[in-house]
């Protein structure tokens, strides 16, 4: 037996009691005659004594950094307790040892705070993930992990496993393909999601499917993005919208309650994806703290069915690009009229900065005393700015920002400053969780560079009831396209919901069309010709014609889930072994070239371009 306990287990209960112990060694220290060594492994830190007797073993095996230890010996009181560690008032006095196995000398301290940077961590990351504060982000992941099943098997849901090589499944990125040897000049795809087999398995009659499943996107570099990463893929037959709403926070309170211990017992507040547009500046509202946008002006043709607080007129004067803007926005900042001109002018240049990409920022101080100071005192009255100011529901003591410019850019840069001000006064809070829906997104979105229509989620999405004869008597051609938005389509909504938790969009699902016919007029929208539709689709659509339930669903984000669970930015330490910013895993040097004979077996010829 290689162990009797593990290093984080012995108390001063056990005191007296013979042991023996496996681990890494942490740390050796030499005290005279004496040596302690702190041993490690999954569950703690317990400290060993080597006595005097022990000396010359160690002199001939001196053990170092991480090497692999074997001890057995007697539970001891320690004289010098540690507070800080459970195993802290006890020490094992070492009667034997053995070593294992060896290690060189790490190329980092696995300590708590000493990582070594990205780079060493991501190329040794065996050494990394031996650091607590890794092991207890695999820890939480499992914990999600088995809250979520234990939720959905509680639910009747079953889960299968669907195939990873497969064709294409469109969720707006690009396919990884896999060369087929046995079918040369062929392609698999890596699955965006299983989306098409889980809609299959509701025409075979698995009304309650789920899966936690890996998925392959080849997307362009964003920060904190995996190009494999891992969803609770779940879909249900004879469901509407409410069904799949209501099952799915029941998940998200469950995984509170056993991860976080949190009772979340409200309803999850649900809002129309226009109405998080318009109050937040983006689909992913943080909800932990206020600071709304105020609409002072903005295109109608978004809203049509807003009217601005103040008149349009008051806003047709530089700086706000003599009645040029589309838009202008503005937010009112709790407690920082008091901020100075080196502030003001560092925000500034924040706004400036290419992924912002404002031309300027526009303040005005709501000072305690009543006055109101601003960048645009040049044209505006006290009396004008204090309208301003009021009409974005300042109090005294508040700062309000205002950004000008195109509608859409003007929307994330406000909604991207109001973040940024939201981290500087702390009202981000890591252990606060605030989930919300948002509902009824638009079905299509314009892509200009093509001049079509592309589905928002995915082209299984159903349109809302009363939308779909839009859909189907209006022709999707765009004669205009800088009036894109007047056309009909635009309108349309889809019966679609995202989950977004503390600012990110954690899940995101849809009731499905479940007719071919309407299957194909909604291919047909966005351009995809029958033959094509039959070449890319022809399975699911030959499926709708046996028996299909009406269905919907929903897949979580897991990573970015237990990101968020475990109060961090990045979903990269919450998987175990990642790819690094350049998508290669540092690790194994991948991707890398293969062999000429892989090549040949495949009968493939390299012409790398440009
Ligand atoms: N397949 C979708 C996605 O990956 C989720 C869904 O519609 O259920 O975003």
């Amino acid at each position: 037996m290689y162990r009797t306990h593990t290093c984080g287990e012995l108390r001063l209960a056990d005191k007296g009691a013979k042991t023996t112990l496996a681990g890494w060694v942490q740390t050796v220290r030499k005290f005279g005659a004496i040596t302690f060594v702190d041993l490690r492994d999954r569950y703690g830190i317990t400290q060993l004594l080597f006595g005097e007797e022990l000396n010359k073993q160690l002199e001939e095996n001196p053990p170092g950094r991480e090497f692999v230890l074997q001890a057995a010996g007697t539970v001891n009181e320690r004289s010098n307790k540690n507070p800080n560690i459970p195993t802290g008032d006890i020490e094992i006095l070492v009667s034997s040892f053995t070593i294992l196995s060896k290690s060189s000398v790490p190329p980092f301290t696995i300590q708590d705070d000493t990582d070594g940077g990205d780079d060493l961590r991501m190329k040794y990351r065996y050494l990394d993930l031996r650091r607590n504060e890794v092991k207890k982000n695999l820890e939480l992941r499992y914990a999600v992990n088995r809250a979520a099943r234990s939720y959905l098997h509680g639910q009747n849901f079953i889960e299968v496993e669907t195939p990873y090589l497969i064709k294409s499944t469109p969720e707006g990125a690009r396919d990884f393909v896999v060369p087929s040897r046995m079918n040369p000049g062929q392609f698999y795809a890596l699955p965006q999601s299983p989306q098409t087999f889980k809609q299959l398995l509701m025409i075979s009659g698995y009304d309650r499917y789920y899966q936690i499943v890996k998925c392959f996107r080849d997307e362009d570099l964003r920060a904190d993005r995996q190009p494999e990463f891992t969803q609770i893929d779940c879909e249900m037959a004879f469901v509407e919208q409410e069904d799949v709403l209501n099952m799915f926070e029941g998940m998200v309170k469950h995984i509170f309650k056993e991860v976080k211990g949190i009772e979340y017992n409200e309803a999850v507040p649900r809002m129309t994806w226009e109405d998080a547009m318009w109050n937040y500046g983006n689909d992913k509202p943080d909800i932990r703290f206020d600071m709304k946008v105020t609409n002072l002006v903005f295109s109608k043709q978004m809203f049509p069915n807003k009217s601005t607080v103040l008149p349009e007129e008051m806003f047709a004067i530089p700086p706000w690009g003599g009645g040029g803007a589309e838009a202008v926005l503005a937010i009112a900042v709790p407690g920082c009229a008091d901020y100075t001109r080196k502030q003001t002018d560092e925000l500034t240049e924040w706004v400036k900065r290419p992924q912002i990409g404002m031309k300027g920022l526009v303040f005005i101080k709501c000072n305690t005393g009543g006055s109101y100071k601003s960048s645009v005192d040049k044209f505006y009255s006290e009396d004008k700015l204090k309208t301003i100011a009021e009409a974005a529901g300042t109090k005294a003591g508040d700062l309000v920002l205002i950004l000008a410019g195109p509608e859409e850019r003007t929307r994330k840069a406000i909604s991207e400053l109001r973040l940024e001000m939201a981290e500087r006064l702390d009202l981000r809070k890591k252990d606060e969780f605030k989930p919300v829906w948002v509902l009824d997104f638009p079905l299509f979105e314009y892509d200009e560079e093509g001049n079509r229509w592309v589905a928002r989620h995915h082209p299984f999405t159903a349109p809302k009831p009363s939308q779909i004869e839009t859909m189907i008597s209006n022709n999707p051609a765009i004669e205009n396209t800088a009036e894109y938005v007047k056309h009909p389509y635009a309108n349309i909504k889809a019966n679609a919901y995202d989950m977004v938790l503390n600012g990110n969009e954690i899940g995101g699902g849809s009731i499905r069309i479940y007719q071919r016919e309407l299957q194909e007029k909604m291919f047909a929208a966005l351009g995809m010709d029958k033959e094509e539709q039959q070449h890319k689709f022809g399975f699911l659509l030959g499926a709708f014609e046996y028996g299909a339930p009406p269905h919907g669903g929903i897949a979580f984000g897991f990573d970015r889930l237990c990101a968020i669970l475990g109060g961090s930015e990045s979903i990269r330490d919450f998987i175990a072994f990642p790819k690094n910013n350049a998508v290669r895993d540092m690790m194994l040097d991948a991707p890398s070239t293969i062999d000429e004979k892989q090549l040949e077996e495949l009968q493939i010829k390299l012409d790398l371009r440009g």
